[in-house]
């Protein structure tokens, strides 16, 4: 057996001098984003929120957009590139004929791959001399990405945080404050927004909506002070193409043909378009060969791509933000309590929802409890426990894995193992203890849209 194939060579070379821009490759324009009036935002409107370069990455033209040889340099120093593994464990365990690889992203210091546009944010807010970044967490993963990057440039993070994950969640907001970043329990008392809700309850558990408006109140109140988003826009998945552009020189490394099929799990879409985009501009922009599937896994009780409507709708509970085209079940919509923490948003991508749009994506859903039950075989035979997140790649390329081996097929499978799941045990102790619970919903109110 050739040992070399086992894994992929990590040489400092595999790092891309280039994120991947989508846009011009797109198959139909993008609809523009709306304000709440219906004129398309300007990019100057967004300067009271986002550095110039960053606003200028959302609207960008050009196909690669170059890596700054600082930031490039930083993503060498914490452990890109990142490993590109075979499964070749669990491919015999299945006995399957297909080939199953990853990228594991759990090896970045906060266990997940927000850290990749965390850095590139602080950078060019950094370069602009901003001094403090505002931005809101649920369970805490995009705001523990924020913070390392805010201590390695010297910015200050002030991060919002749902105060019911504040109090039940404590890890992430010890790493936080590890770092050194401000973890505000919120409703706060320090925005209005805030304050109007403490008055009318002085107990309120937050919400990520709650916690978007104040975190946006804050950084639009004071100067020197902008705000970060950790997926869904154009410039968070540009950052992430880094993922999917080293996967490609990898394989070429390797020898190995391009995948078959590559998969990975939606919040937002940055992983996944961090690992495809890249892919869909070889396998389909370059060659026009539609022989790569690419397959984005959402929890069935958060089914934007699969359940939802492809209108314009706000990007948070507060309409705060301007209205998106995308798949969304409603900025209503209150997700219910799985653990999988970073797939409970309503939307999903603008860009990624036009792939869905045009069936070069194909979305699928499961429920949480088989997620967990597929993460639970993977921490078994290769060792590395995913995060609840991830576990939903790991479930449907189990399924394709099998499915191959019904049809005798050699495909070769590659999915995003987004983060790892040593911070998530309260959610496996749950699946363990038979405590779990599947939930979907009946229906879907989608009145209030237009
Ligand atoms: C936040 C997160 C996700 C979901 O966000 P995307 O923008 O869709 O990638 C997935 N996996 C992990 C480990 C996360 O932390």
């Amino acid at each position: 057996m050739d040992l070399s194939l086992r894994r992929a060579p990590q040489l400092v070379e595999a790092i891309p001098s280039s994120w991947y821009n989508i846009l011009p490759d797109l198959p139909e324009p993008l609809p523009p984003i709306l304000k709440p009036n219906g004129e398309p935002v300007k990019p100057q409107e967004l300067e009271a929120l986002f550095p110039k370069t960053l606003i200028w990455q959302e609207f960008a033209e050009e196909r690669f957009i170059a890596i700054p040889n600082e930031l490039r340099e930083l993503y060498i120093e914490l452990g890109r590139p990142t490993p590109l593994l075979r499964a070749y464990r669990l491919e015999r365990y299945l006995d399957t004929p297909a080939k199953i690889y990853f990228k594991y992203e759990g090896v970045m210091p906060t266990g997940s791959h927000k850290v990749n546009t965390a850095l590139a944010q602080a950078y060019f807010n950094k370069l602009e001399n901003v001094q403090r970044l505002t931005t809101e967490t649920g369970a805490g993963q995009w705001g523990s990405a924020l913070a390392l990057a805010g201590s390695l440039f010297k910015l200050k993070i002030r991060v919002y945080m749902v105060r019911a994950s504040y109090e039940q969640k404590p890890y992430r907001r010890i790493l936080m404050q590890i770092y050194g970043a401000e973890v505000i329990p919120s409703p706060s008392n320090l925005t209005k927004s805030g304050r109007a809700i403490l008055e009318q309850n002085p107990n309120h558990p937050g919400s990520l909506g709650i916690a978007i408006s104040e975190a946006i109140e804050d950084a639009l109140t004071n100067p020197g002070a902008k705000y970060s988003l950790g997926s869904v826009l154009n410039h968070v998945l540009l950052h992430q193409t880094v993922i999917g552009l080293e996967a490609l020189k990898q394989f070429e490394l390797i020898g190995e043909e391009l995948p078959n099929y590559i998969v990975g799990c939606v919040g937002g879409g940055s992983n996944f378009a961090g690992l495809a985009y890249p892919f869909y501009y070889e396998c389909i922009v370059k060659s026009g060969n539609r022989n790569a599937e690419f397959i984005a896994v959402e929890p069935r009780a958060v089914p934007s791509m699969t359940r939802g409507k492809y209108i314009y709708d706000h990007g948070d509970t507060a309409r705060l933000t301007p209205l998106l085209k995308m798949y969304t079940i409603g900025h209503r919509y209150i997700p219910p309590p799985i653990h999988a923490g970073g797939l409970r948003y309503h939307g999903v991508a603008p860009t990624l929802a036009l792939l869905v749009k045009n069936r070069i994506v194909k979305p699928i859903a499961y429920h949480q409890i088989e997620v967990f039950e597929a993460a639970k075989l993977f921490a078994q035979i290769e060792g590395i426990v995913p995060a609840p997140e991830s576990a939903h790649a790991v479930k449907a390329v189990i399924d394709l894995a099998l499915e191959a081996k019904r049809k005798k097929e050699k495909v070769v499978i590659l999915f995003n193992m987004s983060g790892h799941g040593l911070l998530d045990l309260v959610g496996y102790q749950e699946y363990l203890d038979g405590r779990l619970k599947d939930y979907e919903p009946k229906e879907i109110d989608f009145s209030y849209l237009i």
